[in-house]
């Protein structure tokens, strides 16, 4: 099974571009990689070359060193010319964290999914106020509520604000960007509305963060929205891509490396949220959980604050799509806390 997964899937250009440089993809798309501060230590971006200049599909985060890796990239692969217009894929500072920077600096628009031009408003101007019950009555103690409100959701520090005006895009829309043309597809889970482009005449497919190698994008229940179900979104999403995505595109992730076989990553992602279901089921056959023990039984390794947040939400996820399913039952205990059990 591991060896057919590797010969399945397949990478053009093993090696990443550094900070400030590109590989040309395809004629007039360059891939450019940037650092991040965390485990997952860089985000792909990718630029279109059309008449007055270029396309970005997305910006990486408001960071120094991002910005001085705009400059080179600038000077450098794209020849002085300016970017024309901005497409963020979705909310998340690593995607959309320069949108106001570099909207500002070229004038250029910005074009994104209405829901995550939203919900990018929607924390700039909310307190972070619904975490402490979501986290409390999953049975999170108050020390690690406060790591992880405090230190974990730094999304203000990581974005440089947002013009005034989104062009929306949405699912069937199509972007004539130089000689590609590209239909936008929308897709849940990991993010509300995420955007990615089928460039299928050039046999591109921009994923964002939905279908990447190595990792699974987080797939997280926020607190303002406790009862959501983003993993059945996701794997909804998931089956739309294989019924509509031909396998042989050559696939452009926001993390890692750009990759051929779409449909066998795709049948690996839904294997990795089936296993972590059966172990959540597992441990609740057991006993009832709340959502802070389940967190070790899919985590075994150390979190930081930043990671807790992910991996509480990412559980939290999985709990609720059994929940929407009728494979767990979930009651509140004396003590005001929530637990799960199968
Ligand atoms: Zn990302």
């Amino acid at each position: 099974m591991l060896i057919e997964t590797r010969e399945a899937i397949r990478f053009p250009h093993p090696e990443p571009p550094p900070p400030g440089e590109a590989i040309e993809i395809a004629p007039g798309v360059l891939w450019a990689r940037f650092p991040l501060p965390f485990r997952l230590d860089h985000v792909n971006i990718y630029l279109i070359e059309e008449d007055q200049g270029w396309a970005a599909i997305d910006t990486g985060i408001a960071l120094d060193d991002t910005r001085a890796a705009w400059e080179r990239l600038l000077a450098g692969p794209l020849r002085g010319r300016p970017l024309t217009r901005i497409v963020a894929t979705h909310f998340h500072p690593d995607h959309m964290g320069l949108v106001g920077w570099l909207t500002e600096r070229f004038a250029a628009p910005l074009h994104m999914p209405r829901t995550e031009f939203l919900y990018a408003l929607a924390i700039q101007n909310s307190a972070i106020a619904a975490n402490r019950p979501f986290f409390e009555e999953r049975g999170l103690p108050p020390d690690a509520i406060e790591r992880v409100t405090h230190q974990g959701f730094g999304y203000l520090r990581l974005v440089s604000g947002l013009p005034t005006q989104n062009h929306r895009i949405m699912a069937g829309d199509r972007l004539d960007i130089g000689d590609h043309r590209l239909e936008v597809l929308t897709g849940g889970g990991h993010a509300p509305e995420q955007a990615m482009l089928d460039a299928r005449e050039a046999g591109l497919f921009f994923a964002a963060d939905q279908v990447m190698t190595k990792i699974s994008p987080n797939i997280s229940v926020q607190a303002m929205e406790p009862d959501a179900d983003p993993l059945a979104e996701y794997l909804g999403s998931l089956a739309a891509l294989r019924r509509t995505v031909p396998d042989d595109v050559l696939v452009l992730p926001g993390h890692h490396l750009p990759f051929q076989g779409l449909h066998t990553r795709i049948a690996e992602l839904v294997d990795h949220h089936e296993q972590r279901c059966a172990a959540i089921l597992d441990s609740c056959r057991q006993a009832p959980r709340t959502a802070t023990e389940l967190v070790p039984v899919v985590f075994r390794r150390a979190l930081d604050p930043h990671q807790m947040g992910f991996a509480f939400g990412e559980v939290v996820a999985h709990v609720n799509y059994m929940l929407h399913l009728g494979e767990l039952t979930q009651h509140r205990g004396a003590d005001g806390v929530l637990r799960v059990a199968g």
